[in-house]
């Protein structure tokens, strides 16, 4: 690689695994908190992500965006096993970095 060039992309890093199906965490991913879930295998976890992406994406059509809402069970779980804890009543802040892309950030209150 030419010394000028400063790379913006890299392959991602696997950081954590789904304790559910042995996926591995994306790193760094511009939307935030995402797992390679084993879809083939089924995972309940996935279905839950994908059942609170498609809920958001609703709410955020009613609402706007940004909007706060609760933190979910499996987002909990999922953000535990990338060694993050959230406060009990943490709130999640969905926001769009473009129609396709949900990024999450979880509030302290
Ligand atoms: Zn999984």
């Amino acid at each position: 690689m030419p010394d000028n060039l400063t790379p913006v992309f890299s392959d991602p890093l696997a950081a954590a695994v789904c304790p559910e199906c042995g996926g591995e965490q994306l790193v760094p991913h511009p939307a935030g908190l995402v797992f390679r879930h084993h879809t083939l295998g089924g995972c309940s976890l996935q279905d839950a992500e994908d059942t609170r992406l498609v809920a958001d994406r609703s709410l955020a059509d009613v609402r706007g965006w940004p909007f706060e809402r609760p933190t979910t069970p499996t987002e909990r779980t999922l953000l535990a096993t990338a060694g993050i804890t959230v406060d009990e009543d943490a709130t999640c802040l969905v926001d769009y970095l473009s129609p396709g892309i949900r990024r999450r950030t979880w509030l302290a209150a």
